[in-house]
């Protein structure tokens, strides 16, 4: 590859990877399993299994990644979760810029093929004027994170009353539409995650960002398992 100049190093974490093919970490951003080992991972916008029914588009792995400081404090919620015998399971952590695009483009499409599983009750355009999908969002700052329990027995999910990116009523936190089982279950989830400073969006029991951290930037490097890091 042709010497890149100098000029061009500051942008090395964000246009230069894509280009001569040298992906690089942030630094202020982790593996989450390199500081919490023991929260799995199941990246959803990396297969199949997602609103938009197809990988999105920087989703190349399978580990998730968010600022070092998130992930400190989600290894703090499962130290809690543990004690009552529940592990955590993430769904969606760091998302690139690129991924909010696709999610945009695929919006203006006619392809309606996954409402009855994730917006059995919305439009497409509904789902962008709920606020469930927006063209901005806390996951490309790295500070949020989608996730649910699981037992720590055998990793089986514990009951929240609905599925990751139901893009429904029923999703809210405090839905009456679910059993008390669920709603207990989601309560859980919160006041363990309040505990460590982060902080729920109200109407999607499984979203989380961290409070205290506003870092107001997007990014925009890929998802993938081989990042180089500082
Ligand atoms: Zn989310």
């Amino acid at each position: 590859m042709a010497a890149i100049g100098v000029g061009c190093q500051q942008y090395q974490t964000q246009e230069s990877p894509l280009v001569v093919g040298n992906f690089v970490l942030p630094p202020e951003f982790c593996y989450v399993d390199a500081e919490a080992p023991e929260v799995r991972a199941d990246l959803k916008y990396a297969g199949r299994d997602n609103f938009v029914g197809r990988p999105i588009a920087g989703y190349e792995g399978s580990r998730a990644i968010l600022r070092r400081d998130a992930a400190r404090a989600l290894h703090r919620v499962s130290q809690r979760l543990a004690e009552h015998g529940y592990g955590l399971l993430i769904w969606d952590a760091y998302r690139p810029l690129r991924a909010l695009r696709d999610f945009h483009a695929w919006s203006l499409t006619a392809d309606d093929s996954t409402r009855a599983t994730f917006y059995p009750r919305l439009t497409k355009r509904g789902i962008y004027e709920g606020k469930y999908i927006g063209d901005a969002s806390e996951h490309t700052w790295g500070i949020a994170v989608d996730l649910t329990l699981v037992h720590l027995s055998d990793g089986s999910p514990v009951d929240m009353g609905g599925r990751h990116d139901l893009l429904d009523p029923s999703s809210a936190t405090e839905s009456p539409e679910v059993s008390e089982k669920a709603r207990t279950n989601r309560r859980l989830l919160r006041d363990a995650m309040r505990a460590e400073g982060f902080e729920n969006y109200a109407k999607e029991w499984w979203h989380y960002r961290l409070a205290q951290s506003r870092p107001w930037f997007a990014y925009d490097f890929p998802v993938r398992d081989d990042l180089r890091v500082h």
